[in-house]
């Protein structure tokens, strides 16, 4: 193990991991995409009954990718389509392009059936995942130097290994798992962590928890940085400022998608945008109902194809995920797209024709002093169009109750396009606190559908 920590990080003086694939100018990033996803194409046909079968069905051959935009002409995959081959052809699906005896590692993501869906990784495929947590970590300042706590759950779910791309990077690190908030203080205290690793519902959990047993977060504690993921919050900046100001601490915010990879986007020191491992996994923004591109800046939804991935290539993966992309060379010179993201698809609600996103509640509520910056949205039918009404929590304000729903109907308005029927102003620690992912919508509606 010294040797191979010698080797991987002594290295690395630098602000880059791999300055060479970080900074490589978009030309020759994308000949580099395009190269691999050439031979990507051609190794899921020839190893994917599925691709095969898909590909035939859709009168394209691997060999009609000329460019980049040639992509377009290949079918789509999704998650019904993921679950519903595993299920066509046991333990893995057909979806498979190895031997099953070569696949080292499945993680799985829960499904409203109940049977989890799995995603096989091969040897290679899991050094590629964690060399790219290791990318995604130093981008977010972590050296050997830190003590990192890795406060994700191990159970299944691909967001556990993502510690051994902290390892790989030189860092200290415990494996704490979910263990329970007393727990994992006590740990954080003990120890003296340095960076952390949760959701930032949790984060903020963990940070009221270690404040009413009398613990300061921001100067008994000696984090210094917090990665979140699983929510959009770290990337709302006054959610991820009241983080901050409770811990003292940098938030990083990371992207992951338990269908491909573990993370496999950060933030760097610049906090402009998630830098996405391009050499890795290809993009596309597109239009959810016309599904053609959207420019930089518009909001459309990720689907994301692997370059390199072979136990399951995944080719034009519709994630569900609304983000904005920005193809633009960030200030820290690092030349990989920057995405940002704006929320599920699934979570989206329509009100009077207008598309709202849980985020963007939580990005009016955060901003106003005076709330806690909790709050639970509830979407109902009223003469047969869809309303929502609110409720928040006072926090320390000295202004009046019609002054504070004043000011929630104005900014959500304003935000939103959409006036809230009804604001709710609950006492402190009224809403269920979430330990790990929020859920703050109450859907009434009678097909208790979400779109
Ligand atoms: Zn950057």
């Amino acid at each position: 193990m010294g040797a191979l920590n010698l080797e991987q990080t002594n290295v690395r003086t630098g602000k880059y991991w791999d300055e060479e694939i970080e900074t490589l100018p978009r030309f020759a990033l994308e000949a580099l995409q395009l190269q691999r996803l050439k031979t990507h194409l051609d190794f899921a046909y020839r190893n994917s009954g599925y691709y095969r079968a898909s590909f035939d069905a859709a009168g394209v051959r691997p060999e009609d990718l000329r460019t980049l935009d040639d992509l377009r002409r290949f079918p789509f995959v999704h998650k019904q389509i993921e679950r519903e081959r595993q299920l066509a052809q046991p333990l893995l699906g057909d979806m498979l392009a190895v031997p099953e005896r070569d696949v080292v590692f499945v993680s799985a993501s829960s499904g409203s059936t109940g049977v989890p869906t799995l995603s096989p990784f091969t040897s290679s495929d899991f050094d590629t995942f964690q060399n790219n947590e290791a990318r995604l970590f130093w981008a977010a300042g972590m050296r050997p130097e830190d003590r990192y706590v890795h406060a994700l759950n191990f159970t299944l779910f691909v967001g556990g290994p993502d510690v051994i791309g902290a390892q790989k990077l030189g860092a200290l690190c415990f494996w704490a798992g979910t263990v329970p908030s007393d727990r994992l203080l006590f740990i954080m205290k003990e120890f003296q962590a340095t960076v952390t690793w949760t959701t930032p519902s949790y984060a903020w959990h963990l940070g009221e928890t270690a404040r009413a047993q009398g613990i300061n977060p921001a100067s008994d504690l000696a984090l210094r940085r917090i990665i979140v993921a699983g929510e959009p919050g770290g990337s709302i900046p006054a959610t991820r400022e009241a983080i901050e100001r409770l811990w003292n601490a940098q938030l990083y915010d990371f992207y992951g998608i338990s269908d491909i990879y573990g993370a496999c986007a950060g933030m760097c020191e610049v906090r402009d945008g998630l830098h996405l491992v391009e050499d890795d996994i290809l993009l596309e923004v597109l239009d959810p109902a016309t599904l053609e591109p959207v420019p930089d800046g518009t909001p459309g939804e990720m689907v994301l194809t692997t370059l390199t991935k072979s136990a399951r290539p995944m080719i034009r993966f519709r994630t569900g995920d609304i983000i904005t992309a920005d193809h633009s060379t960030c200030t820290c010179g690092r030349t990989h797209v920057r995405i940002k993201v704006i929320g599920r698809i699934d979570d989206m609600f329509i009100i009077t024709g207008v598309n709202v996103f849980p985020s963007d509640v939580e990005f009016v509520i955060r901003s106003i002093p005076g709330l806690t910056g909790e709050f639970r949205i509830t979407v109902f039918d009223e003469d047969h169009l869809s309303r929502y009404s609110l409720e928040v929590e006072r926090g320390e304000s000295h202004l009046s109750e019609a002054t504070l729903i004043e000011r929630v109907m104005h900014d959500a308005k304003t935000r939103l396009g959409v006036r809230p029927k009804e604001v709710k102003i609950l006492e402190p620690n009224a809403l269920p606190r979430s330990t790990h992912k929020a859920k703050r919508v109450v859907d009434l509606r009678g097909s208790g559908s979400l779109t």
